[in-house]
C-alpha cells in the first residue's frame, strides 16, 4: 500500500509545471493521493488544467486567495464534491515589482500590506476554511526561503513576509495540535520558477548556489515534493510547527565558508 493511499490533498500555487507546487503535487499523487487543484485566476487556467488532469484530478477550481469570498466559494464546492481533506499545500507568494526594486527602506505601505496579504494571511485564510473539512486531521503545508531569517540580497520585502509566515506556522500548529492537524514550513534552496523570475538578486543567488552548497548541488521540485511527501505521511507524526530546509545544508554556513 502507498504511503499516501486514502489521503486527498488541496494543493494551492501550481501557475506551470516548473512550479514547486506542481512538484508537491506530482509526488503527493505517486504516492496515493487524490489530488485537487486550485489556482490564482483565469490566465493560469490553460497551463494548470493539463497539469491537474495529469493527476486525475476532477476537482480544478480557481481562488484569488485575497479574496474571502472566493476561499469560502472553493471550500463550499470542496465540501459538496470531494468531502474531506487530509492535506493542505499552500505555495504562494507575490509582492509587487516596484517593492522589489530599490532599497527596502522605500517599500510603500501599500506594497508591504499587498506581500503580506497574499504570501502570509492567506495561510491563515485557507486553514481556518479548511479546518472544518480536516475531521480526521491532516497536514498543513507552507513554502518560505531563507531570506525570513537572514537578509538576502534583492529579497526585500518578501523577507518580512517569510518571517511572518514562519512565524504564523508556529502559532497554527500550536492551536491545530490538539485537533490532530500539523502545520510545518518547507524552506528550499533557490529553484528557477516565475516567482523566483521577480526576485532581483535571483540569479547570482542561483548561479552561487551550488558551489557552495555543502551537498554541492541545485535543489529542484521533486527534492521538495519527496519532503512534502514525508510531511504528509505518518512518518512525520510527531513534527509539527518545524521549519525544514530542503537546500543542500547551505543554511547551516556562515559566509566565506566552503
Ligand atoms: P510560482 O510562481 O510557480 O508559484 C507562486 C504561486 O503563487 C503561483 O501559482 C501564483 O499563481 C500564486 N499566487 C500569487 N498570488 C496569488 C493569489 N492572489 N491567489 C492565489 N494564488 C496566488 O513560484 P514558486 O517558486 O513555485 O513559489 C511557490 C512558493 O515557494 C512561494 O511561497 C515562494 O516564495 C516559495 N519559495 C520559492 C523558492 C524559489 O527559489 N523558487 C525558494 C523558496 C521558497
Amino acid at each position: 500500500m502507498k504511503m499516501l493511499e486514502g489521503k486527498t490533498a488541496l494543493v494551492f500555487g501550481i501557475a506551470n509545471d516548473h512550479s514547486i507546487a506542481w512538484g508537491i503535487a506530482r509526488a503527493l499523487h505517486a504516492h496515493g493521493a487524490q489530488i485537487a487543484v486550485s489556482y490564482a485566476s483565469d490566465p493560469f487556467e490553460r497551463r494548470v488544467r493539463p497539469l491537474a488532469e495529469q493527476l486525475g484530478s476532477t476537482f480544478i477550481e480557481k481562488c484569488d486567495v485575497t479574496d474571502d469570498s472566493q476561499i469560502v466559494r472553493l471550500f463550499e464546492r470542496l465540501a459538496d464534491q470531494i468531502g474531506k481533506i487530509d492535506i493542505l499545500v499552500h505555495a504562494i507568494a507575490f509582492a509587487p515589482r516596484a517593492d522589489m526594486t530599490g532599497e527596502f527602506l522605500n517599500t510603500s505601505r501599500e506594497g508591504f500590506r499587498v506581500a503580506m496579504d497574499v504570501s502570509v494571511y492567506s495561510l491563515v485564510a485557507l486553514a481556518r476554511t479548511a479546518v472544518p473539512s480536516m475531521t480526521d486531521g491532516g497536514s498543513i503545508m507552507t513554502l518560505s526561503y531563507y531570506g525570513g531569517e537572514k537578509v538576502a540580497p534583492g529579497y526585500r520585502v518578501m523577507g518580512p513576509a517569510k518571517a511572518a509566515l514562519e512565524s504564523s506556522a508556529r502559532y497554527l500548529a500550536a492551536e491545530l495540535g490538539p485537533r490532530g492537524i500539523r502545520v510545518n514550513v518547507i524552506s528550499p534552496g533557490p529553484i528557477r520558477t516565475l516567482a523566483a523570475a521577480g526576485v532581483p538578486g535571483f540569479r547570482d543567488a542561483y548561479a552561487n548556489f551550488a558551489g557552495s552548497a555543502p551537498l554541492r548541488r541545485h535543489i529542484d521540485i521533486d527534492d521538495v515534493g519527496n519532503s512534502a511527501v514525508w510531511l504528509a505521511s505518518e512518518m512525520s507524526r510527531n513534527v509539527t510547527g518545524q521549519t525544514l530546509f530542503v537546500d543542500g545544508g547551505h543554511n547551516i554556513l556562515l559566509p566565506g565558508v566552503e
